[in-house]
């Protein structure tokens, strides 16, 4: 038996024992670790208690901030009375019940049933699965490619990585090709042609997938997955009329939209999902992160009656669907989300958002002509601010320098947690955020900002 050893430091001991998920292994042995101790709010602090601004919510989740004492309670009570149950074979429980209900009273286009799942990863993979059974079901079995975008991030599972779009996500893995094909990214500053208009561009990419899909066959293609604002791709807000484009291609050919709304879901973007924002239509919505506020691991998906009514006949067939997680739906991560959707709709976040939302887009904006931003581009409570190394070519820093990384660090020394997307840093704090509290990020942002030029 081990003993946990005492003459070591907590950044010597997090060195020898964990290999960290998306970090370099080689640079952390040289820097360490950052050992976030608490939270309260939409601060966090180390284990020398210095305070941080979380300007990204962890990983874009934790929306109520931290200390939420109701979560709490949801979760303490729930363990108490039923701290495991799954939904196999015709078992359920109240929490999944009441969740499933909420989620289709709050989406934004007829949906016919909730799915629950772990993780964000887990409701795309699945989204996946439903999209091939289906095509199975339907007597379609050629019609089983997928279309996701350049920068997307869908997850990392070894099939919802071949649906994100980052080359970090894809180098040394190997990843089997499940028939994805790449559609061109919405990010009008970097795919935009010289004097090519907002609503040009997005023609293009429209007229672009619609070509893509005519030279693979519409027969051969069920699915385009999208972000409504892409995260983990750089914050990419698309133009507004991008997603009506293309929503009329995929009707054209009879091709299911799945919105990603892991990181849009709940308010993000000013209305309760980016489907709304954007106006899309999805058949099928993933979400995750703020369905929880990140206080519990939960993700679901709502499915509409086009892909419920061939999965449920298809039953009549093979029998069980044979897809679902151990943990999917897990009655205190269930608990959790519920009392989560209750406090939304009780404090009225969109409002909130609605009302702060302007001193963080008016306020990042106030650094455009800052010689280093290249553009600043948000919605809601998302936001981005990219750096170039030449605002009139656009030509970002030489790679080898790492600026966005640079920036990050710079942030952290000034008490500000924000993460880059190469050159772009990212802002997606806790929706709860104060319009003061915005001020000071964005104060703290400024000192950052200084010390990198
Ligand atoms: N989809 C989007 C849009 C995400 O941002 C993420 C994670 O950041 C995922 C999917 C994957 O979620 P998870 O990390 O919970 O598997």
């Amino acid at each position: 038996m081990t003993s946990t050893p005492t003459n070591r430091t907590t950044a010597e001991r997090d060195i020898e024992s964990l290999l960290h998920p998306y970090t370099n292994p080689i640079r952390h042995q040289e820097i360490g670790p950052l050992v976030i101790a608490r939270g309260q709010g939409v601060r966090v602090f180390d284990d020398t208690g210095k305070d941080y601004i979380e300007g990204l919510a962890g990983l874009w989740c934790t929306a109520l901030g931290w200390g939420e004492e109701r979560l709490v309670a949801a979760a303490a009570e729930q363990m108490r009375t039923l701290p495991f149950y799954h939904l196999f074979g015709h078992k359920s429980h109240d929490p999944a019940i009441a969740l499933g209900e909420r989620l289709l009273a709050l989406a934004p286009v007829p949906m016919a049933r909730a799915f629950l799942t772990g993780s964000g990863s887990e409701a795309n993979d699945t989204a996946l699965k439903m999209i091939r059974y289906r095509a199975n079901a339907l007597g379609q079995p050629n019609k089983k490619k997928v279309i996701a975008r350049d920068r997307a991030y869908h997850g990392v599972t070894i099939a919802t990585s071949s649906l994100t779009g980052l080359a970090v996500n894809h180098r040394s893995f190997d990843l089997p090709d499940p028939a994805v094909l790449r559609a061109a990214c919405p990010h009008y500053y970097r795919g935009g042609r010289p004097g090519e208009s907002e609503e040009a561009f997005s023609t293009r990419l429209a007229e672009e997938l619609e070509a893509m899909i005519l030279a693979e066959g519409p027969e051969t293609v069920a699915a385009f997955f999208a972000e409504p604002v892409m995260g983990a791709g750089g914050v990419v807000v698309p133009p507004a009329d991008y997603f009506p484009k293309i929503q009329a291609v995929l009707d054209k050919y009879d091709i299911l939209l799945v919105a990603d709304e892991v990181i849009c879901g709940f308010g993000r973007t000013g209305k309760m999902f980016g489907s709304e924002t954007f106006g899309m239509r999805p058949d099928i919505m993933t979400m995750a992160k703020g369905l929880s506020s990140g206080y519990l691991p939960i993700s679901a998906l709502l499915i509409n009656e086009r892909v419920l009514a061939p999965i449920v006949a298809e039953a009549g067939r093979i029998g069980t669907f044979g897809h679902g997680y151990t943990y999917g739906g897990h009655p205190v991560s269930a608990a959790v989300a519920v009392e989560t959707l209750k406090i939304y709709a009780e404090r009225d976040i969109l409002s909130h958002v609605a009302q702060v939302a302007p001193v963080l887009q008016d306020g990042l904006r106030g650094f455009a002509n800052h010689p280093m931003v290249g553009e600043v581009r948000g919605i809601g409570l998302i936001a981005a601010v990219e750096l170039v190394a030449d605002k009139e070519t656009k030509t970002p820093f030489d790679p080898s320098w790492g600026v966005g990384a640079t920036l990050v660090a710079r942030a952290q020394d000034h008490g500000l947690i924000l993460r880059a997307m190469g050159d772009s840093i990212a802002f997606s704090p806790p929706l709860i955020i104060t319009a003061d509290e915005i001020s000071e990020m964005l104060y703290r942002f400024a000192l950052a900002l200084a010390d990198t030029a």
